[in-house]
């Protein structure tokens, strides 16, 4: 007898050069997977703008634009749920909360407003950051879709 696969997860990864014109595809390819669950517009757009921060810091921080580089994202999804991941394997961060603080920039010579995490931090139901000095730095974001949760729960 066949075993029940229908809810297996739902995942994709996608992997691209540290190239700022990579931004804007890994921003719609991220949203055009997650366009199953049926987001409201806010919602969606609320997701693109994270991995386009997620995605700039890896170029800019992580890599200080070194365009060999390799930037991962993967989105797994569930009935109500996206989760969203984005590593670097660059430079990393030496001092978590301290990057985390809103307004803190390592690079204000680039006009950076610090500003990033703690959109990510505002924009998604959990954020976590994991970095290593000299390996590389791993956000890991969920959003629940609300619309999704009054069917599910
Ligand atoms: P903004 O995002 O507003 O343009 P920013 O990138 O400096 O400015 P955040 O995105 O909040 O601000 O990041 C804060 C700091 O954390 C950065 O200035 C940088 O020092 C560090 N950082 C963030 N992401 C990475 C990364 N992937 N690799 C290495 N350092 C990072
Ligand atoms: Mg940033």
């Amino acid at each position: 007898m066949s075993e029940d696969k229908t809810h297996a997860p739902n995942f994709m990864t996608l992997q691209f050069a540290a190239k700022s014109e990579n931004e804007s595809f890994a921003r719609v390819t991220v949203a055009a997977f997650i366009s199953q669950l049926d987001p409201t517009m806010d919602e969606l757009s609320d997701m693109k703008t994270v991995v386009s921060e997620a995605v700039t810091n890896c170029i800019i921080h992580g890599y200080n634009c070194d365009p060999t580089g390799i930037v991962t994202i993967t989105a797994t999804i569930t009935e109500d749920s996206v989760t969203i991941t984005i590593e670097d394997r660059g430079e990393g961060i030496e001092d978590l909360e301290l990057a985390k603080q809103p307004l803190y920039t390592s690079k204000p010579e680039l006009e950076r407003s610090g500003m990033g995490f703690t959109i990510m931090q505002n924009f998604m139901d959990e954020f976590e950051v994991s970095s290593e000095p000299g390996a590389g730095t791993s956000i890991r974001m969920m959003k629940r879709i609300e619309s999704k949760k009054a069917l599910y729960n």
